[in-house]
């Protein structure tokens, strides 16, 4: 079995040293378990905080242990009766090719809707993260103007197109030409702004009449550039801040730009909600499968997705991911 362990706790940047990989027996899975092989494994930003001890809302990995991570594959050996060889299974069975499960910890997938690989993204955690922040904080109206940062990424691709269905015009906030092409061309965002440029006399441009709905991904240069600009009753989706995820607890930030002057909040009677998709959001994820479903058979759903081949590069990936060299939803194909 290849595994991907947890080897140090980084100080700001992750480097590859903080990562082993290693072989190890094919575990058995014992009464009530099913033995799964792993055909893709989803990185996501929230790892580089389960890299860390600092307090959290989850736990973090334990030094020497699997790196945590959410995983789609196949069912190769199962003792539950629900579950049969070759029934494609998602779950949180870690960085590592084969895992046991007891089987109420995996759900079966049905790739009649969209491939195996996207219960990693545009139908699993992200995916659902974008519908759940846009249900709760978000709730675009006809008309209004959403603006969502790391507009090609895992969450934001989805988030712009749910806003784009409910009737918003929808505003990309992405790094570099060939993502903001994407985000216009095939996500059909009625814009996207590069935040390399100038991104003040970008939105000027692109929102004359303000911002109704801030999805926030990225914290940072690009919160600064929209918080000024929301219109009154506007809502700040606190859905991550990936500038910051590097930032080791007690650096010195007094060099760091200031936070937005919150002042605004109450003259314009803002609502910033933070929110974590885990709370209540696989409750509700019936729901939410079957609009994405409708949403593709209408044509009104698109998906990208960055595959990186091989377990053994996933350090490097997911590295590369808290520098933005991602373009789509980055999955690793095992
Ligand atoms: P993405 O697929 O969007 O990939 C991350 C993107 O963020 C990069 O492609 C890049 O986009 C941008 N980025 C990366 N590093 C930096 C940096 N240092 N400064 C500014 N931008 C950067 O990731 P996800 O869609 O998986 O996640 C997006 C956000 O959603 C993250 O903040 C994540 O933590 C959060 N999240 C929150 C959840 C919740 O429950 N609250 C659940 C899931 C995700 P670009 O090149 O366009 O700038």
């Amino acid at each position: 079995n290849t595994q991907v362990l947890l080897r140090n706790r980084p100080t700001g940047e992750p480097s590859e040293t903080d990562f082993e990989v290693v072989e190890t027996e094919i575990p058995s899975p014992g009464p009530g378990q099913v033995l799964v092989r792993a055909h893709f494994l989803s990185l996501d930003p929230y790892m580089r905080g389960r890299m860390s001890d600092a307090k959290s809302y989850a736990k973090p990995v334990a030094l020497g242990e699997v790196m945590e991570g959410a995983t789609v594959g196949e069912v190769v050996e199962s003792n539950d009766p629900r579950f049969g060889e070759g029934d494609l299974v998602a779950g949180s069975k870690g960085w590592q090719r084969f895992s046991v499960a007891d089987g109420d910890a995996l759900r079966k997938v049905d790739t009649g809707i969209a491939p195996l690989s996207t219960y990693t993204g545009l139908l699993g955690m992200p995916g659902l993260t974008a519908w759940v922040g846009l249900e709760d904080i978000g709730q675009p109206k006809p008309g209004e103007t959403v603006v969502v940062s790391a507009a090609s990424g895992a969450v934001g691709q989805v988030a712009g197109q749910i806003a784009k269905a409910r009737g918003a015009r929808v505003i990309g906030v992405a790094g570099g030409q060939a993502k903001c092409d994407f985000v216009v061309k095939e996500l059909c965002f009625d814009a996207c702004l590069d935040h390399r440029g100038d991104l003040d006399a970008q939105l000027d441009k692109a929102c004359p009449d303000g911002i109704d709905v801030y999805w926030e991904n990225v914290g940072g240069k690009t919160q600064h550039a929209v918080f000024p600009r929301f219109r009154d009753f506007g809502r700040m989706v606190m859905c991550g801040m990936i500038s910051q995820y590097n930032t080791a607890p007690g650096a010195d930030t007094s060099k760091a730009e200031p936070g937005p002057n919150l002042g605004a909040v109450v003259r314009k009677r803002l609502r910033i909600q933070g929110f974590i998709v885990f709370d209540t959001g696989w409750q509700r994820y019936g729901r939410f499968l079957a609009e994405m479903d409708g949403m593709i058979r209408a044509g009104q759903l698109k998906w990208k997705e960055d595959v990186v081949e091989g377990l053994e590069r996933a350090p490097r990936a997911f590295i590369g991911l808290l520098r933005g060299e991602n373009f789509g939803k980055l999955v690793v194909k095992i």
